[in-house]
């Protein structure tokens, strides 16, 4: 099938590449020119393990190209698949500001019948609005749906090719064919529901898993109170097929472009409907207070941070990303520079992105894992990368002023930390050093 994609971020770029791999032939759409330059000199924007090497042979197959030109990619494509951001308002709603253009310039642009699919996540009610936009440009008939994408950052190529399933939400039975046909090769697990219930579907799912993890951090905040091990808890509940082990590890919270704003939306969608979804609410205050129990954990074991040096290590909102969109270490290490602290933090990969977003002086971005903890008065542990946990204690011991570690990960057992002179903090377990 010919395909578009509007739309080369996390989410439009994968799509477009595994469909290209998939055999269509795709021409992916971005309105940043720079972006579209790289992609073409076979640069990737965005760091997704798998994806370089889908681009370089989709390209070469002839299958996979890139460009600004929105009309012409529209003009030759069967099916159009929306895939622009959706970030926040300030009153956290989701800005419709990018779907809604890219709407008017597909309505501008469509010449002959085609199935317009809404991949970006929208409250409940925007593909009506999206279409509605279409139309009021258009002057041949279209079909809509939505389509939300599950895939998560680090693993997306991975998740692209195998989802758990494919939520077709249409009206039209030629479009739920045509999109079933083309989702087939990746899952029979494809349902065909109503556009509202298909939008309602991705918040509530992003609402769930993020209750998940506010939930398992709330019991590891008890447990670190009465002396239980937050992942022995885990282990014991997940065994429950009803419960299930997955998204119980406990931390210093979500973060990343999707639970954070996806949880606003969903409390701002309710509250325009005047339900107030207290439940929701609750989530997001737990999430938002989970990051500073690191800079409790360092003060109780520094006691003012004043004029201390904090190594940091890890900067992305999780491992196998370079996204540090609404990432806890924005926060901690805000909150660090206003108490006096020194920063020195190193990422493997996201250190670029992080900086951007937080150019401060008073922060030393640092090459190394070795160059952020050497001569720091403490080390804190805010992604949970590989790289980390390959490192042995011994090293960090060294290069440390004073053996001081809070794992906001839990990536060290006991036995690591037995015999050293550790003085370490970790997420709901008990003081182990
Ligand atoms: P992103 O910000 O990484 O990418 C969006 C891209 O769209 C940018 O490259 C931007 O330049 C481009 N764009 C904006 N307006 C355009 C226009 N008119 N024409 C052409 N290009 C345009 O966003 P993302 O992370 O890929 O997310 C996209 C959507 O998918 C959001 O609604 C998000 O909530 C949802 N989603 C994201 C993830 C994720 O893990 N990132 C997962 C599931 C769903």
């Amino acid at each position: 099938m010919k395909l578009a994609v509007i739309g080369t971020g996390y989410v439009g770029l994968v799509s477009g590449v595994c469909f290209s791999e998939l055999g269509n032939e795709v021409v992916c759409v971005d309105n940043v020119q720079a972006k579209v330059d790289m992609l073409n000199n076979g640069e990737v924007p965005i760091h997704e393990p798998g994806l370089k090497e889908l681009i370089s042979s989709n390209m070469v197959a002839g299958r996979l190209s890139f460009t600004t030109d929105l009309a012409s990619a529209v003009g030759s494509s069967e099916i159009i698949i929306i895939a622009v951001g959706t970030p926040s308002l300030p009153d956290g709603r989701a800005n419709l500001t990018y779907i809604e253009q890219a709407a008017k310039e597909i309505g501008q642009a469509i010449d002959t019948y085609k199935v317009i699919v809404v991949k970006s996540t929208v409250p409940v009610g925007t593909n009506e609005k999206v279409a509605d936009i279409i139309r009021e440009y258009a002057t041949v008939s279209f079909d809509f749906a939505s389509v939300p994408e599950f895939l998560r950052e680090g693993s997306a190529v991975k998740d692209t090719m195998n989802p758990d399933r494919i939520i077709i939400g249409t009206a039209s039975e030629r479009a739920a064919e045509k999109l079933t046909a083309l989702h087939s090769p990746l899952t029979n697990q494809i349902t065909i529901t109503d556009v509202r219930s298909s939008e309602m579907i991705k918040y509530a799912s992003n609402a769930f898993l993020a209750t998940k993890i506010s939930f398992i951090n709330e019991i590891a905040n008890i447990c670190e109170k009465v002396g239980a091990n937050v992942e022995e808890v885990a282990n014991g509940m997940g065994m429950d097929r009803r419960i299930g082990s997955s998204f119980l590890k406990a931390g210093i919270g979500y973060g990343g472009s999707c639970f954070p704003k996806d949880t606003q939306a969903l409390i701002q969608i309710a509250g325009q409907m005047d339900y107030d979804f207290k439940l929701l609410k609750s989530v997001v205050e737990v999430n938002s207070d989970q990051r500073f129990n690191v800079i409790r954990k360092l003060e109780e074991l520094l006691g003012d941070v004043a004029g201390c040096t904090i190594g940091i290590w890890g900067l992305a909102f999780k491992p196998e990303t370079d996204d540090v969109r609404d990432a806890p270490a924005l926060d901690i290490i805000e909150t660090l520079l206003a108490r006096g602290a020194q920063v020195k933090a190193y990422d493997p990969i996201a250190s670029s992105n992080f900086e951007r977003n937080f150019n401060r002086s008073e922060v030393k971005y640092c090459q190394s894992a070795q160059e952020a903890a050497t001569e720091a008065d403490a080390l804190c542990i805010l992604t949970e990368w590989k790289e980390f946990s390959n490192i042995p204690l011994s090293s960090i011991q060294q290069w440390l002023k004073s053996p001081n570690l809070i794992d906001g990960r839990n990536i060290y057992r006991e036995e690591d930390l037995k015999d050293t002179p550790f003085a370490y903090y970790s997420i709901g377990r008990p003081r182990m050093n």
